[in-house]
């Protein structure tokens, strides 16, 4: 049982996307449309290499954003903004998962390769709004994206967390070998669990396992 694993821990940080929701709901499908024809109208190239290039910068870069910043210069407020004008209407409140982050010990964070503007949209569609200490997005990294070790450092120093008291949970697993070197407790939030030896435990119910911990 992991409730000792956790003992220790007063200080809880969130990912949002597909972590603070399940990827069922589907959202982040709309996040991508939108950076394929943002990266259409800007890069002026058809909408199957914009498919391709937006994987591919996510993969050597982190985010879709980062790549696009290097390798072509672009802006990244008005890409954040374009990207992020969404609907909400996918997401469901969940009373049960706020209930049970309003109750864990300590400190709880949201920390998005997002914007807080996009952050504070989806917690409140999810019903989780006014929980959170905190809520960072890349612009609060210099927009360098999680899993770079510069934007752990950036944003837990503005924050203030003391690594060691800290758990993470993320849907991205690669998002975590940094927080686990850092001294983190590591939880990947996934269909499937991916054998990594710096993930701690794996869970695809978040609220089932804020539950265990929390009894
Ligand atoms: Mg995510």
């Amino acid at each position: 049982m992991p409730q000792n694993a956790f003992s220790h821990v007063n200080e809880w940080v969130f990912d949002l996307d597909n972590t603070l929701y399940p990827p069922e709901m589907r959202l982040f499908d709309q996040i991508e449309m939108k950076m394929r024809s943002y990266m259409v109208d800007t890069l002026g190239i058809d909408d199957t290499e914009a498919n391709h290039l937006r994987k591919h910068y996510w993969e050597v870069h982190g985010t879709t954003l980062a790549g696009l910043m290097r390798e072509h210069g672009i802006e990244p407020d008005p890409f954040l903004t374009a990207v992020h004008d969404i609907s909400f209407e996918a997401l469901q409140p969940d009373p049960d998962l706020a209930s049970l982050i309003k109750n864990l010990p300590g400190r709880s964070i949201v920390y998005t390769n997002g914007t807080k503007p996009y952050a504070e949209q989806v917690l409140a569609a999810r019903g989780l709004d006014g929980l959170f200490d905190a809520i960072y997005g890349i612009e609060h990294a210099d927009y360098l994206p999680k899993p770079e070790r510069g934007a752990f450092d950036r944003v837990f120093g503005q924050d203030g967390l003391t690594h060691k008291n800290a758990a993470m949970f993320e849907d991205e697993v690669r998002n975590l070998e940094v927080p686990h070197a850092m001294g983190l407790r590591t939880v990947h939030v996934a269909p499937e669990p991916i054998g990594h030896d710096y993930v701690h435990f794996h869970t695809y119910d978040l609220t089932a396992f804020l539950h265990q911990i929390s009894t």
